[in-house]
């Protein structure tokens, strides 16, 4: 039995059914996959192109750890194989980002209804699990209608952002009943509320090549890179939010941001081209309002020099990070020590078994975080499927390049879209 109908039971659904065991799939809204569709702004970031030691390196500690043995049996290559298997195919960014070609989420959530469609997989919609309680050997799955015996439960819930997707910690409290400790949840990838927001006063400015320090008490804590985006009353970005998942996980308190504006060029040769005139490629980009700003911030007479040091740090003391409910991701879930990494079963409950953000994981933005939800989700299946002398998933077949994928036509099964486009 698979709790959840989003990414993670998506994937759980269709290896299931690779492998020939029966399952069935219970999802609380009225269709399944609602966060996938929101992904990467609709256009669904499905993982990032990387080996495993760079993939597990952009967790951090202890997540990647834990996620090894699931990442190394289901690496991005792989996925992207299973996908262009299924009849999805996927494209890398440069910056690593992978997106299914057409760059579209739907086709990400049809591509695994076409799955369940054509493997004759149950799913029941509209039908949010009430319990998981022990009975006999295995389990009972209470809903609002009716209640089902399973000897085997995976618990794929997600963490608590985004609400409305239907993701709102149930699993954790099914976790909780039944004696799993929960860490505390943090909102993990939010936009970070900052004092010099009053830069973006008219719209909201993008800063596009900024590596950013986390400092508390004047020391170094960590340090992201990337675009940052201020608005009226926000930084958002993947410096930003990445900066906000450190800022959780490593529970940083009292936090400045010291921004770096030109990486890649020394305080004094920034000097130098800015005594010549010259802004370079950077200070082509640099919004104008950002830098009177940051003249503004200088005493009068200042030089070239002083306005370097302030390009190359420039300090935001943190005033809060946004709510929960805003988050691409929770920090926090069932705790990491009780699931086995190897398995993802419940180290309290034999048959119980958990993948995706209902556990205590989570990662940077970039594909990160879909990874590790179906990559969880396939190893979890696996070991059912091996607890029970089930054959062994087979591996992902290369590429062909050949098959549409299926069903892309079938109106049957192309709900409306709950969700504009923005772009
Ligand atoms: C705006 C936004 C953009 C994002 N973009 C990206 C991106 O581009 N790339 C990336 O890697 N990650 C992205 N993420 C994060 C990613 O979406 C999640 O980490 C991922 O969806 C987690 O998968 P999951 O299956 O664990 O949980 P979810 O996808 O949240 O699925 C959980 C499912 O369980 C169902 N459920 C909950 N409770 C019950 C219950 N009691 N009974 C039955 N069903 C239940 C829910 O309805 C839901 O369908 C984004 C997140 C957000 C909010």
């Amino acid at each position: 039995m698979v709790v959840g109908g989003g990414a993670a039971g998506l994937m759980a659904g269709a290896c299931a059914a690779e492998l020939g065991l029966r399952c069935v799939v219970l999802e609380r809204r009225h269709r399944p996959g609602l966060k996938l569709l929101l992904c990467g702004n609709n256009r669904c970031n499905v993982t990032h192109a990387a080996s495993v030691d760079e993939l597990l390196a952009a967790y951090g500690e202890p997540v990647a750890g834990f996620l090894r043995p699931a990442i190394t049996a289901f690496p991005p290559t792989a996925l992207r194989r299973w996908f262009a298997d299924h009849g999805l195919q996927t494209t890398a960014h440069e910056d690593g980002r992978v997106f299914p070609v057409s760059e579209e989420a739907d086709d990400v959530v049809h591509c695994f209804r076409d799955v369940f469609r054509d493997r004759e997989i149950p799913m029941v919609l509209n039908c949010p699990v009430l319990s998981v309680e022990p009975d006999g050997a295995g389990y009972r799955v209470r809903t609002t209608h009716f209640s089902l015996a399973a000897p085997r439960v995976l618990v794929v819930t997600g963490g608590v952002s985004y609400p409305k997707t239907g993701s709102v910690g149930d699993g954790q409290r099914f976790a909780r009943d039944l004696g799993h400790r929960v860490a505390p949840y943090r909102p993990g990838l939010a936009g970070i509320e900052l004092e010099v927001c009053s830069v973006a006063q008219r719209q909201p400015v993008s800063l596009p090549a900024t590596s950013v320090a986390l400092c508390c008490a004047g020391i170094e804590r960590a340090r992201t890179s990337g675009e940052i985006l201020l608005d009226r009353t926000c930084a958002r970005g993947p410096a930003m939010v990445n900066a906000s998942r450190i800022m959780a996980r490593e529970n940083l308190r009292e936090v400045e941001l010291r921004i770096d504006l030109f990486p890649a060029e020394s305080a004094e040769a920034l000097a130098r081209r800015l005594a010549g005139g010259r802004r370079g490629r950077q200070g082509d980009v640099l919004p104008r309002e950002v830098m009177e700003f940051l003249v503004r911030q200088l005493p009068a007479g200042a030089g070239h020099e002083a306005l370097a040091r302030l390009l190359k740090d420039w300090r935001m003391p943190v005033r809060g990070v946004r709510p929960l409910k805003e988050a691409m991701v929770t920090v926090g879930g069932v705790q990491l020590e009780e699931i086995d990494p190897a398995t993802m079963q419940s180290r309290r409950c034999p048959g119980l078994y958990f993948a995706g953000e209902v556990m205590d994981v989570d990662g940077p933005t970039g594909g990160y975080n879909l990874h590790a939800a179906f990559a969880t989700a396939r190893l979890a299946i696996a070991s059912i499927a091996d607890g029970i002398g089930a054959r062994p998933l087979p591996a992902a077949a290369e590429p062909t390049g050949s098959r549409e994928r299926r069903g892309r036509d079938d109106q049957r099964f192309r709900p409306p879209r709950p969700f504009r486009k923005r772009r």
